[in-house]
């Protein structure tokens, strides 16, 4: 792993911390604006000015980082609600 890629995962791992206290603070705070879902790391994100997007079964995704999405785009049944506990099978094999 490059000094670079470590550098962008303590970057990405501090802001996930920094909207995680935000969002408590602000918590029932609608914007009018079009939050997504970052479906990787369950960060808000801005449509307008997320980092990356993919479309997957014709739905469109929103990425706070390029790590998310291409985290995303290897696996992307992994990160999606619906497989979460709809049969039950996937529960123990989180990490
Ligand atoms: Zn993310």
């Amino acid at each position: 792993m490059s000094q670079e890629e470590i550098t962008e995962t303590i970057e990405v791992l501090m802001l996930s911390i920094l909207i995680t206290r935000r969002r408590r603070e602000c918590h029932g705070k609608e914007r009018s604006s079009t939050m997504a879902i970052d479906p990787v790391c369950h960060m808000e994100v801005d449509e307008r000015s997320a980092a990356g997007q993919s479309a997957y079964q014709g739905t469109t995704y929103y990425f706070c980082s390029p790590g998310c999405r291409e985290a995303f785009e290897k696996n992307p049944g992994r990160y999606l609600p619906k497989t979460t506990g709809l049969l039950g099978q996937k529960t123990q094999s989180d990490r």
